[in-house]
């Protein structure tokens, strides 16, 4: 069987849950930060640790079957892989941000204004699009400094909270995309079944990561009334208990509302709810 090849990234953002992501879906290999490339030993895979700019290619070129990287970065190279599966991590936007006092108001106003970027297609398209011609200043770096030396009127650079943005003394203005992590795969390797198999463990890991594993108890005469707010994988199982008119009922609950949910179920008569993590749901 053909040993697979995924490029992660080796260090920096999106390190650390591109290795916790492939260590759930129960892959064994070493984390050396000094090696380029390590194989797993329970499965036909070879991790190999990359600069996330170069991942594209290398998955694009085959020289990596597989690959995980930021969306920015797949837009920005122009390459033609396959998105196999957002993951849900290292989200951010690419925005287009400008001095605190400033006179652009509009986005009509960048027109003739020097915006530096590290992502110039992305930048080059986007102004395009909205019929905009100012001057792309392609920096390798730092670009939120860039209107402070005066090299620049505006920068267009990848936000997360916002933070850096500010103690530079910029304001976001506009946004260009937002992003998070991806799987690509090379072209021809999306039916190999090493690759559904590898996409169907990381789907039961981000499934059990978006939900919670509830237990409560309630009395027969609210049943009903609980069930009735409880998706579950199928339906909700209801357990009796030692005191004949109580049960127990196991289900699991989206993460996304579960505060409203609890709520709601404590009205209807839940009592006693024990919340758990669960590690994978395989449909
Ligand atoms: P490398 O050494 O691999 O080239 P890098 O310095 O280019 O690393 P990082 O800063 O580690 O890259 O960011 C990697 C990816 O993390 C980005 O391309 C983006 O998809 C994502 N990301 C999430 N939040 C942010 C953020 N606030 N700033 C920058 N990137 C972010
Ligand atoms: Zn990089």
């Amino acid at each position: 069987m053909k040993t697979l090849k995924i490029a992660i990234q080796k260090s920096g953002r999106l390190n650390e849950k591109s290795v916790e992501l492939l260590k759930n879906c129960g892959l064994n290999f070493e984390n050396y930060k000094s090696s380029l490339i390590s194989p797993v030993s329970n499965f036909p895979l070879e991790i190999l640790f990359l600069r996330d700019d170069d991942i594209p290619e290398y998955v694009q070129d085959g020289i990596a079957d597989l690959g995980i990287v930021g969306e920015n970065v797949i837009q920005e190279t122009e390459v033609e892989v396959s998105y196999l599966q957002r993951l849900g991590f290292g989200k951010c936007s690419l925005k287009i941000a400008v001095p605190n006092n400033n006179d652009i108001q509009n986005l009509s106003d960048l027109n003739g204004k020097a915006i530096a970027t590290t992502y110039p297609v992305i930048l080059g398209k986007f102004l395009q699009q909205q019929g905009i011609q100012s001057d792309i200043r392609t920096i390798s770096g730092s670009v939120e400094i860039s209107p402070g030396l005066g090299l620049s009127d505006a920068i267009c650079d990848l936000v997360s909270t916002g933070g850096t943005l500010k103690s530079n003394g910029l304001k976001p203005f506009a946004d260009v995309m937002s992003s998070e992590a991806v799987l690509i795969g090379c072209k021809t390797i999306e039916d190999n079944h090493l690759v559904q198999e590898l996409i169907q463990r990381i789907q039961s890991v981000l499934r059990a990561k978006e939900t919670k594993y509830v237990v409560l108890n309630v009395h027969r005469d609210n049943l009903d009334a609980v069930t009735a707010l409880l998706p579950g994988v199928k339906s909700p199982s209801v357990v009796s208990l030692a005191e004949p008119d109580w049960v127990a009922v196991h289900t699991v609950i989206p993460e996304r509302d579960f505060w409203d949910r609890i709520s709601q179920l404590k009205q209807a008569g839940a009592q006693g709810i024990v919340v758990m993590p669960i590690e994978k749901i395989i449909l």
